[in-house]
């Protein structure tokens, strides 16, 4: 179980979909991410820490990082991440009482907190893998942003030479090879897109009708470089699945069904 508080969760989920908006403004930061060969380190089929929590994590480490350089020039006393700890009850010495303890070691105020955070060490950890397992629950049910994560990064996949990568994961022609869904994927995805086609709405369920079979489509294909990783894995319908990889471009739908109507 996940015991979420949602303590400033909607801000980071809003920041990652900015990022997902202007990928181009912000090609620098994120090619840290998956540039310059990391995309090759990314590969694994259906981690349950999946490709978005890597994401997830990279980002709201960052923003942890850059309000750190703000606060530096503020000189406060009292840091922002002591109210996320205090807030989810994770053990951590405050800043403040860090502060006396190294008065005489460190001059400079940002030396001061850039290793104060290392100091937190597991708290810190701590407060980011919750965090992102927060911001992943709540992010895992907008299909349509899952799919422009997923098109980012198969398309640094796809500048990326991965043929050259030494690793029975790869085809011969650079693509991702199919890998078997785990059950646990498939009730995820299942839950989700609440048992019926994310495209038609065709019940899948098999309660109102046996003819209609679930098939787990990756929505970026692996054909367009696409991962296999839960949260490119969506409900189709026989029909809606073998309409899509004729047509081969990624495609989701946002439509969901209603809590009631
Ligand atoms: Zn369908």
């Amino acid at each position: 179980m996940l015991n979420a508080k949602f303590y400033e969760t909607y801000y980071f989920c809003n920041v990652i979909k900015n990022t997902l908006q202007d990928q181009f403004g912000l090609a620098r930061v994120l090619n840290e991410f998956y540039g310059d060969g990391n995309v090759a380190y990314l590969i694994e089929t259906f981690p349950k820490f999946s490709l978005f929590h890597k994401y997830l994590y990279f980002v709201i480490d960052r923003i942890y990082y850059e309000n750190l350089n703000q606060l530096a020039e503020n000189k406060s006393k009292r840091l922002p991440i002591e109210e996320a700890l205090k807030f989810h009850s994770i053990a951590h010495i405050s800043f403040q009482s860090y502060m006396e303890k190294n008065e005489n070691k460190t001059e400079h105020y940002d030396d001061l907190i850039h290793n104060y955070m290392e100091d937190l060490n597991d708290a810190y950890e701590q407060l980011l893998t919750h965090t992102v397992e927060e911001v992943f629950y709540i992010l895992f049910q907008n299909r349509d942003l899952l799919m422009e994560f997923n098109l980012m990064i198969s398309g640094a996949l796809e500048r990326e030479d991965i043929k050259e990568i030494d690793t029975d994961l790869v085809t011969k022609r650079g693509r991702l090879k199919r890998g078997h869904i785990p059950k646990w994927v498939k009730r995820a995805v299942y839950f989700r897109d609440r048992g019926q086609c994310v495209l038609c709405n065709k019940d899948l369920s098999g309660i109102v009708s046996l003819d209609n079979k679930e098939n787990y489509d990756h929505i970026v294909a692996l054909a367009q470089y696409g991962f296999n990783d839960v949260t490119n894995i969506q409900l189709l319908c026989k029909e809606c699945n073998q309409n899509e990889k004729k047509a081969g471009e990624a495609v989701t739908s946002n439509s969901y069904q209603k809590w009631y109507t």
